[in-house]
């Protein structure tokens, strides 16, 4: 497969965050929001997708952290292993907290209390989701649950996001990366298996169907 090359480049930038959003055809379709944090990728899966309309609520499972360089995966994920199924990037650029401050640290600094506390407010420089959402903690529902809700700016709209269905690197749709045999395939020896702490923390307590339920999602 040639890979269109990304706009925003490989490496880690040492001014700006990253974000992706991976749509991942696995035993269930769901997208995979991730946002890189101390150089790793928090991680939720997000069954019904992300959507721009504030009016919409979408549950987002906080899930193992994934390495950096994940977020410019797309390909098979072959069966037998994590996730087996086909991903495609279907969003990526660059985010950032509302925090009035400059610079990745800061703005970082902000990210991690917003998580610690699960109420994480973000601004998407994406080239489908843009502006300001926010990943709430549930009351309910175990520790893992989150919402992903957009913020009512100029960015947020009525119109179904996820009709845009391209990957934004290959422009290819997921059916159509699962059917091309050139298609990249994930090495079983990277797949990701630490956890966050925070994640461990959450599910220390969860029933093995629970955590099955998880990793069926990662
Ligand atoms: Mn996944």
């Amino acid at each position: 497969m040639e890979k269109t090359p990304e706009p925003q480049g490989g490496r880690a930038s040492r001014t700006k965050l990253h974000f992706v959003v991976q749509k991942h055809a696995a035993s269930r379709l769901h997208y995979d929001f991730r946002l890189e944090m101390e150089g790793t990728l928090k991680s939720w899966a997000v069954p019904k997708g992300p959507s721009v309309n504030p009016a919409d609520k979408r549950l987002a499972i906080l899930v193992e952290d994934h390495p950096y360089d994940y977020k410019d995966f797309e390909g098979t994920i072959p069966a037998g292993n994590y996730g087996a199924g086909t991903v495609i990037v279907w969003d990526q650029g660059t985010y950032e907290s509302v925090g009035n401050v400059k610079g990745k640290a800061a703005h970082t600094e902000i990210l991690l209390e917003g998580f610690r506390k699960g109420a994480l407010k973000f601004r998407l420089r994406g080239q489908k989701l843009k502006g300001e959402f926010v990943l709430v903690r549930t009351a309910s529902g175990g520790r893992n649950n989150w919402l992903l809700i957009k913020h009512r700016d100029e960015f947020a709209s009525s119109n179904d996001i996820l009709m845009e269905e391209e990957s934004v690197l290959s422009g290819k749709t997921v059916e159509a990366l699962r059917d091309d045999p050139q298609a990249k395939r994930w090495k079983s020896s990277r797949t990701p298996g630490r956890k966050s702490a925070t994640a461990k923390r959450g599910a220390r307590k969860k029933s093995v169907r629970a955590s099955k339920s998880a990793r069926d999602k990662g």
